[in-house]
């Protein structure tokens, strides 16, 4: 990536969050996420499969039990996830059709993760664009494809998703992602922070402000954080019970507090544990996310992003 476009971005992102009345100054008072009843519609922008899990287990399960209607849209189907293929194929020189395959793995496991917390099969949204490529796709990438160095495809070539053939570009993927806006009509987007440390993460928050923007509204998105910095969240491991801290590269933002029930907490564990492929290789990072609060900032942050 050139530093010049992803820095276009994020200067196009600051001004769609103020054009939006959004201030780009860390706010003071804890915001609070909007009521949860059977009005709402939620969407989680979730870059890749297990991300909505780790980041929204609580809520999803809270707006499928208020009579809600609770969707996820995954932007890529984790085909170029380097353990995953080092562990399963036992190399790293992986076949494209490996990669697709340990994708379509991913996507079935997202399906019966999302099932556990209440996402119907019509709330399971695919968009099957290249896992470690979205940046690209939004700086470099905007009109001429983009090819997927773990799959060779240079556009979605899943017929699980939501639109198959699709070129890899920014401009397909952001008429893709308002076509599920679209879809879903959503009165709460829960997004990745434009200030996660992933590459892709921060890709799909500046996605969301962009496309949501555009068409005319941003006070209904909340920002999560995954890959939250300085080896957060900490300690690693199960901790049932004990609230999430504030991630490091949240900080100056102020974070809505999501309380989780016992029994949410417990659900969200046998969602992770869907996710059989990353439990193999990345469990105390994942079972660290399963904690009594899930934490959401009412700003994206985007004026601090890394670049
Ligand atoms: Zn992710």
């Amino acid at each position: 990536m050139s530093a010049s476009p992803a820095a276009a971005l994020l200067a196009a992102a600051a001004l769609a969050v103020r054009a939006a009345g959004c201030t780009a100054a860390p706010a003071t008072a804890a915001p609070s996420l909007p009521r949860l009843d059977a009005q709402t519609s939620l969407l989680v922008v979730a870059p890749h499969p297990d991300d909505e899990t780790l980041c929204c287990a609580g809520v999803i399960q809270r707006v499928a039990r208020a009579g809600g209607r609770a969707s996820v849209v995954w932007i890529t189907s984790g085909d170029a996830s380097e353990l995953d293929l080092l562990l399963i194929e036992k190399s790293l020189f992986v076949k494209p059709e490996e990669a697709r395959a340990l994708a379509a793995t991913r996507m079935r496991e997202a399906r019966e993760a999302s099932a556990r917390l209440g996402v119907p099969a019509a709330g399971q949204l695919f968009l099957g664009y290249p896992d470690r490529g979205v940046l690209r796709l939004l700086t470099d990438h905007r009109a001429t494809p983009y090819t997927s160095g773990s799959t060779g495809a240079a556009a979605v070539p899943y017929r699980a998703a939501l639109f198959p053939g699709h070129p890899y570009t920014g401009e397909s993927l952001e008429r893709d992602f308002a076509a599920v806006l679209e879809r879903v009509q959503p009165t709460l987007i829960l997004a990745p922070s434009p200030r996660d440390s992933h590459p892709d993460h921060r890709a799909a928050g500046l996605l969301t402000i962009a496309v949501s923007t555009r068409r005319g509204g941003l006070p209904g998105v909340r920002y999560w954080i995954v890959h939250g910095g300085e080896g957060w969240p900490s300690p690693r491991g199960l901790l049932p019970g004990v609230p999430l801290t504030a991630a490091p590269r949240s900080r100056g933002l102020a974070l809505a507090v999501f309380a989780l029930e016992p029994a949410e907490e417990d659900h969200m564990l046998e969602a992770l544990r869907a996710y059989d492929t990353q439990m193999r290789t990345l469990a105390p990072f994942l079972l660290a996310f399963v904690r009594s609060t899930e934490l959401f900032a009412s700003l994206p942050g985007a004026e601090l992003a890394p670049q």
